[in-house]
């Protein structure tokens, strides 16, 4: 048997080992010292943001970002249907409740026209929304111009959930810095890594420092122990902080190495009808953290579900779009504004594997099983 494909696997600069060397050395083993600062430049650096505030995790910093905005209990958050649930389950943390809104085809996220209705929905019922919640899937800018524009209007503030778009660029700025709050994620399976780990962007000083007060317990400002309000320990380790400096060494090269995975796959695949990909409008650009292609159910003649199910026999992971929050069971009583774009994709689409370090044979091998595939099927 071949070794193992993973979807989307760590891979090393070889810096890391000095940062945390470093944090041994220094004896900061704690969720504070040199490292943490040093990352939190590098972001800044890297993504044009003028601010940058490293946490434990992308969850947390979605988390934060809304407890900033003051969102509480029975507050109305929208938030795109077509994510991973992390994105959605911070807003019932604070007690507020999600309504979802579905895709639009050629991004795959957020539909401008449904987060208006939504909008205006609400707003007639005397109950404006607190927040929205916008998602760059697969590292695909969403159509910010016109989501920024509706949020505007109405005056909502916006989060980016961009655990999965570090690097990613609309129309040539960083994504995680259009809106008020932009979050990021370095879980292992990221387009960067720290292990685990996330951080909130921000270009107002205003919403870093509540952040930060928010993250580290929410201690006032006196001799003592002094707390007004709730707050969470969600900084990140110093000792992680080393890790994340060490990749953001990499982090263009890791942009890179994905879209140049993209392109390989598109040259490969687009032979086959009724295999499409998520293509980038002009000036949007994706990092291209996970490669998915489409299965038209009309025109081809393999299902995303059978080639998942033949590369698991074959020691290849692969990963089926994720499944709406709307139809989700936890998010059964949550309203919905939409028509099928998200659950369409959800039933067509196949997350191909995407590291960073992927060859070019293996993905030469991957798409010759896929090539076969369609040709027995055509018989
Ligand atoms: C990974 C991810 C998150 C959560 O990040 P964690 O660091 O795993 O908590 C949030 N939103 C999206 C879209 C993600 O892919």
């Amino acid at each position: 048997m071949n070794t193992k494909i993973w979807l989307s696997p760590p891979q090393m600069s070889g810096e890391e080992m000095k940062y945390i060397e470093e944090a041994f050395a220094t004896n900061w083993i704690a969720p504070v010292g040199a490292n943490v600062g040093e990352f939190e430049n590098d972001l800044c650096k890297y993504t044009g943001s003028k601010h940058a505030l490293a946490l434990s995790s992308g969850t947390a910093a979605i988390h934060v970002a809304l407890d900033v905005l003051g969102v509480t209990k029975d507050d109305i958050v929208l938030c795109q249907s077509l994510t991973f649930v992390a994105s959605a389950n911070p807003i019932v943390y604070l007690g507020a409740n999600p309504v979802f809104i579905d895709s639009e085809p050629t991004t795959w996220n957020m539909c401008p026209e449904a987060l208006e209705t939504a909008i205006k929905h609400f707003v007639n019922l005397g109950k404006k929304p607190k927040a929205v919640i916008v998602v760059h899937l697969y590292g695909m800018p969403a159509r910010l111009r016109e989501i920024i524009y509706v949020c505007r209007k109405y005056g909502i503030p916006m989060v980016e959930d961009a655990a999965e778009a570090l690097g990613s660029e609309y129309f040539g700025q960083k994504l995680g810095t259009l809106g008020d709050l932009g979050i990021l994620s370095f879980n292992g399976n990221k387009i960067i890594t720290t292990s685990g780990g996330g951080a909130v962007l921000s270009g107002r000083e205003e919403y870093i420092k509540k952040a930060r007060h928010l993250s580290t317990q929410a201690r006032d400002e006196a001799a003592h122990y002094e707390h007004s309000e709730i707050g969470y320990n969600y900084r990140l380790s110093n000792v992680c902080a080393g890790i994340g400096r060490g990749q953001m060494e990499v982090v263009a090269n890791r942009v890179s190495g994905r879209r140049s995975n993209f392109s390989l796959y598109k040259n490969f695949l687009v032979q086959i009808p009724g295999i499409t990909f998520q293509e980038e409008p002009e000036r949007f650009s994706s990092n291209r953290w996970l490669t998915v292609v489409l299965f038209d159910e009309g025109k081809s003649t393999l299902s995303a579900i059978e080639i998942k199910s033949h590369f698991d026999k074959m020691n290849i992971e692969t990963r089926l779009i994720w499944k709406p929050m709307h139809l989700q069971p936890v998010f059964r009583k949550a309203y919905y504004f939409g028509g099928k774009c998200s659950e369409k994709l959800f039933a067509t689409g196949l997350c191909l594997p995407s590291g960073s370090d992927l060859r070019e044979a293996e993905i030469f091998r991957i798409c010759t099983q896929i090539v076969d595939l369609h040709k027995s099927k055509r018989g």
